[in-house]
């Protein structure tokens, strides 16, 4: 059986303790992945530490060149590591699965790669100049989610490599192989101890975020553990990126052509499964437009294929893991018990965490399919009589992460995209993000933003030169 090991200082740690994996899509083992001791991620902390002012040092020229020589290695190994994603997280190959998974692994390295934080006079007279530098923090702790389990790694690791941070990564205890592979790739042409992983649950996971050498948390996952990660901070005073849960709403505008939103919409719902922190949770469509809409969606909904996703024609897989599929369950069976309009969508097989598409209409505000962020294959409609009703519902929960408007008339959607408040709002599209254009939520939803020059200003400290002339 292939057994996974952390890569700490530039070298595979020993493997003292371990747990299984399993294939989503049909239980089979996939092998054995480490659980770090405490030990260990002194070890990996300690690593970081030491190969981080050399790191520091190297020319922005030369770790730029270094960043690019990542996005090779990625992209050599796109096909071995989806291969992995899919047969650990569950997303398919095909359509927006694990394929589309590395192509944006690829680009948000290449794009900090081509960036630059140069420095910048702020300020200057007769008497002075002040220059703005950007210098690297220090050792950044991330800790990812199992959803996107190497995309959102590589948000986390590429700007802090990038700037002259190393960094200590600890995947999700669901999906930690494909991770492991793809850090042992990358550190073929990194430095020992500038990218180095520790795994295991959250008790590994606060064990590195109040490490008092971490000078910097990315976090991507939940709220209640995004609060738990601010409160170990105070041991670090380590600032935080955090990128928490969604629950994102689309208006349709009146009279919006359902057929031409369609597809858009479909993909904006069930994007790997409802499994997306920016997906759209909530459908909120005008009540005459309601059977339009879920005829349209039904329409595109029935032609997917469920199942194992290395099978090329299947575009649905199953849930990630057991609690997420019986959470799931729990929210339809719940709106089933409240005479909600369940339509359910294709075939599933008997054995894995699959569900149908299933689309749920005749649903309100308050019920827990609309309130809760259900991350899954279920799509709450909620029908409204005007804009601003629906406008009120859309910004009335606390999460505010993404928000989309769809509409015929481009003036008007720009209009009611000024009145929701989310981190990102799209206007005839929804979770589509670009490694140029920040990104993070508002509210409840985090705060700091990842991509872009923010994103790399968020891996770094100011620091000001002020010479007197
Ligand atoms: P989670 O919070 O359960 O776990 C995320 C990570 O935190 C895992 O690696 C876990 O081991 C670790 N962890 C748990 N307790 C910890 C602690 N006390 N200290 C340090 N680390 C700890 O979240 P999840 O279930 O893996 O991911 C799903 C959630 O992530 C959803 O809410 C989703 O919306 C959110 N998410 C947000 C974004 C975004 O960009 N905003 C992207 C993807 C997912």
């Amino acid at each position: 059986m292939q057994k996974y090991q952390n890569f700490v200082n530039g070298k595979f740690a020993e493997l003292v303790e371990s747990y299984e994996i399993f294939n989503p899509a049909n239980g089979d083992l996939l092998g054995l992945a480490p659980i770090s001791t405490e030990d260990e991620v002194e070890q990996a902390v300690r690593a970081a530490r030491d190969a981080q002012p050399a790191w520091a040092r190297r020319s922005d020229k030369e770790r730029a060149e270094i960043t690019s020589s990542i996005a090779k290695v990625l992209e050599e190994n796109s096909e071995y590591l989806a291969g992995l994603i899919t047969r650990e997280q569950g997303k398919p190959l095909s359509g927006p699965g694990s394929r589309f998974e590395m192509q944006a692994c690829v680009g948000w390295t290449q794009v900090p790669a081509s960036l630059e934080l140069a420095p910048e006079v702020v300020y200057e007279d007769a008497e002075r100049k002040d220059t703005l530098y950007r210098v690297p923090l220090g050792v950044v702790a991330a800790i990812a989610p199992w959803n996107w389990p190497l995309m959102i790694a590589i948000w986390q690791i590429i700007p802090a490599i990038r700037m002259g941070n190393t960094v200590v990564l600890k995947p999700s205890e669901y999906t930690p192989i494909a991770t492991l592979e793809m850090v042992r790739l990358i550190n073929q042409v990194l430095p020992p101890g500038v990218l180095n992983t520790v795994t295991g649950d959250g008790r590994i996971g606060s064990k590195l975020t109040s490490h008092p050498d971490i000078d910097k948390i990315m976090f991507t996952g939940s709220e209640a553990t995004g609060r738990r990660i601010i409160e170990a901070s105070a041991r670090n005073l380590a600032p935080i990126t955090l990128e928490l849960g969604g629950n994102d709403a689309a208006i349709i505008l009146p009279g919006t052509n359902a057929g031409a939103i369609a597809e858009g919409l479909f993909w904006g719902a069930f994007l790997n499964m409802g499994q997306t922190c920016a997906c759209i949770k909530r459908l909120y469509v005008h009540d005459d437009d309601y059977e339009a809409v879920m005829s349209s969606l039904g329409d595109i909904a029935s032609q997917m294929t469920i199942g194992d996703g290395t099978d090329e024609s299947v575009l649905i897989g199953p849930l990630q893991n057991q609690m997420q599929y019986d959470k799931v369950r729990e929210l339809i069976a719940d709106a089933r018990a409240n005479q909600c309009d369940v339509r359910e969508f294709g075939q599933t097989p008997a054995k894995g965490y699959f569900l149908p598409v299933t689309l749920v209409g005749n649903i309100n505000d308050g019920q827990r399919l609309v309130d809760e962020e259900q991350f899954g294959p279920a799509l709450p409609i909620v029908r409204y009589r005007d804009v601003d009703e629906a406008v009120v519902s859309a910004n009335r929960l606390p999460a505010a992460l993404g928000a989309s408007v769809w509409a015929n008339d481009p003036a008007i959607a720009a209009e009611t995209a000024g009145r929701l408040e989310a981190g990102t709002i799209w206007i005839n599209q929804h979770g589509a993000i670009h490694p140029m254009v920040p990104f993070g939520g508002n509210k409840a939803s985090g705060y700091g933003c990842e991509f872009g020059l923010e994103g790399l200003k968020a891996v770094t400290q100011a620091r000001v030169i002020s010479v007197k002339k």
